[in-house]
Parts: structure tokens; sequence; C-alpha cells
């Protein structure tokens, strides 16, 4: 019997993973980027480990999208994903997570170091 992939629900045979309930969804951060450009705010405030929106002032709309984002990305559990959206969800990790790609959003750290 084979499986289907809990992301995009393609027949795989893949071994059980543990993944969050979505994968990285690309729009979204990107949505997150153009968000914190338009309102001139520093994206670790807005999202990832040391987000803090005390000092923000959100709109509802992203407010309530980044909820759920984060609770999807963040809820963790056993299912089957397929090769393809494991490649494809590691790319987009590396792409918006992976502070070793040095960019000029990195800059002010780099400087911060000498
Ligand atoms: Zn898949």
């Amino acid at each position: 019997m084979s499986k289907t992939c809990a992301w995009c629900h393609k027949p795989t045979e893949i071994f059980d993973v543990f993944a969050p309930d979505i994968p990285i969804l690309d729009w979204m951060e990107e949505k997150i980027i153009d968000y914190c450009k338009k309102n001139n705010i520093n994206k670790e405030l807005l999202w990832g480990d040391k987000s803090n929106w005390e000092n923000l002032e959100l709109d509802e709309e992203i407010e309530a999208e980044l909820l759920v984002y984060d609770e999807l990305i963040e809820t963790i559990s056993r299912k089957t994903i397929c090769e393809e959206c494991l490649k494809e969800d590691d790319k987009l990790w590396r792409k918006y997570y992976n502070v070793d790609d040095f960019d000029e959003e990195f800059e002010f750290d780099i400087n911060d170091l000498n």
C-alpha cells in the first residue's frame, strides 16, 4: 500500500519523518519580508525566535496570518512527506532562515562583530 505525502498528497514511498503541518510557504515568507520593508520594520522583530510585537503596530490581517502560519509550522508531528517536498522545504529554509548566507540584512551584524 503506498502512502501519500502529507503536504502535496502525491503517492510516495518515503519513510515517515517528523515535520510541521505545512512546509515553508514561499509566498508567506515574501509577504513577511514585504511587510517589513513597507512598514520599515526589522524582520527579526516581526518574525522568528527574537520577534517581539509589543512595539509594532501590526495590521490585524497580517497579525492573524502570522499567528496561523506560526502555529502550522511550529506543529511538528510524525507524517509522510515525499522527497520532492522535503527538498523544496529544505531549500526554502536555507533561503529564508540560514544566517550563514550573508545578504544586506546581515550587514549590521557583520559590522557589530568587528
Ligand atoms: Zn509531497
